[in-house]
């Protein structure tokens, strides 16, 4: 998505050769309406999978997934991150490796909002090597619901997420792959290059 990289490219900070800041419209503070073409293009990208939940990760997740909920006309669902790894009855859980702060969490969802019925869209900010995309696809299968596909904002390319999860047969579409952040400079994978 052209005006995703343009922005990434002007606001995007690099922290270090693996890890991309992008507190300015996505992280802290959103902007509405590139989020709302984001929320479009997801949309378009899904429409003919009878998606029928988004499903994201507290809290950066949330943005995208409200929008392409909006475009879809489906409920967006976040999994909130617990502290106590105590699993109540009444939530699916799993548990992440927090590749940013470096920290295990277990996440859940009320069994209230997913069920064997749903057909379900995951969507979250980034993927680096896939732990969030992979426990939020764990919670979809303790519901018996159906994994209708991944979108990612912005996938970092050198990292193995993208690999571990196309390699499970998952259908993945990233908005931005970014295929390097070394040199202090940031670069993206060619759009017409399939992976
Ligand atoms: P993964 O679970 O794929 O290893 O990492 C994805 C999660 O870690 C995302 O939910 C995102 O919040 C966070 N993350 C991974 N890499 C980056 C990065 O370069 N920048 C930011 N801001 N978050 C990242």
């Amino acid at each position: 998505m052209r005006r995703l990289e343009e922005r990434i490219l002007r606001d995007g900070k690099i922290l270090s050769s693996t890890v991309l800041k992008v507190d300015s419209f996505l992280n802290h503070q959103i902007d509405p309406e590139l989020m709302k073409e984001i929320g479009g293009t997801f949309a378009q990208r899904f429409r003919e999978k009878a998606v029928t939940k988004v499903v994201t990760l507290e809290s950066s997740g949330i943005a995208p997934a409200a929008m392409t909920a909006l475009e879809l006309g489906v409920p967006a669902v976040f999994a909130r991150k617990r502290k106590s790894l105590t699993l109540a009855d009444d939530l699916y859980s799993a548990e992440v490796y927090s590749y940013t702060k470096e920290e295990r969490n277990s996440i859940s969802i009320s069994k209230d909002f997913l069920s064997a019925e749903d057909r379900v869209l995951l969507i979250d900010d980034f993927l680096a090597n896939g732990q969030a995309v992979l426990g939020l696809s764990e919670i979809v299968k303790q519901a018996d619901a159906t994994l209708a596909g991944v979108g990612i904002v912005i996938e970092k390319g050198f990292q193995d997420g993208g690999h571990i999860l196309r390699e499970k047969g998952i259908h993945i579409e990233s908005l931005a792959i970014i295929d390097s952040l070394s040199g202090q400079k940031i670069r993206f994978q060619k759009e017409d290059v399939t992976v």
